[in-house]
């Protein structure tokens, strides 16, 4: 018996395994006519807002749990047992139940994302390299006439929001999409 391979080891049948390979490619989803810019081009700058002061991740949610454990427990007491006394216990605790709901689905959103848009326009929560929970404001130079930038979460009232930087002499042209994945890390 041979031990001769008579297929073809040549020719197209191969595996052309490069072809998931996007190395090198720019991949534009959304395309858009509008230039990119680094970081570096743009000068942001982070603005801490409460002076710098952050939380710890891990305790947010540790504390959003047990709060709302805690509210879930007194909502059955204030539910069931004692009819006509329960109308403001009850708003309460839910208040307090929803509150440690958003902690803890923020704190697990921002440990995956990183960046999260917080409140008012400008206030974002960004987390540090060792689960440092901080807001901060962000500012950049326009790359078109060199005014102020603010970065901002627009958007119509019910639609989708999103951020941008928007200059301040001509907020309704030099408008930069942000990219979160580009800021540079919070060392702590
Ligand atoms: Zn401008």
């Amino acid at each position: 018996m041979s031990g001769d391979n008579h297929g073809s080891q040549t020719g197209d049948n191969s595996l052309n395994v490069g072809v998931g390979d996007f190395r090198g490619a720019h991949l534009n989803i959304n395309q858009t006519e509008r230039p990119t810019f680094t970081p570096q081009q743009m000068d942001i700058q982070r603005a801490p807002a409460f002076g710098g002061r952050h939380l710890n991740s891990e305790r947010v949610s540790a504390f959003g749990y047990v709060t709302g454990a805690a509210s879930l427990f007194g909502l059955y007491f204030a539910l069931f047992p004692f009819p006509g006394k329960q109308s403001s216990w009850t708003m309460l605790l839910m208040f307090a139940l929803m509150v440690s709901v958003v902690m803890v689905v923020t704190s697990a959103v921002l440990r995956r994302r990183k960046f999260e848009h917080f409140f008012g326009s400008r206030h974002y929560l960004e987390i540090g390299d060792r689960g440092g929970i901080y807001v901060n404001r962000f500012t950049a130079t326009c790359p078109w006439c060199g005014s102020n930038m603010h970065l901002r979460h627009v958007g119509p009232k019910e639609g989708p929001r999103s951020d941008h930087f928007i200059c301040e002499r001509n907020p309704r042209q030099h408008v930069i999409d942000l990219d979160p994945t580009l800021l540079p890390d919070i060392e702590e």
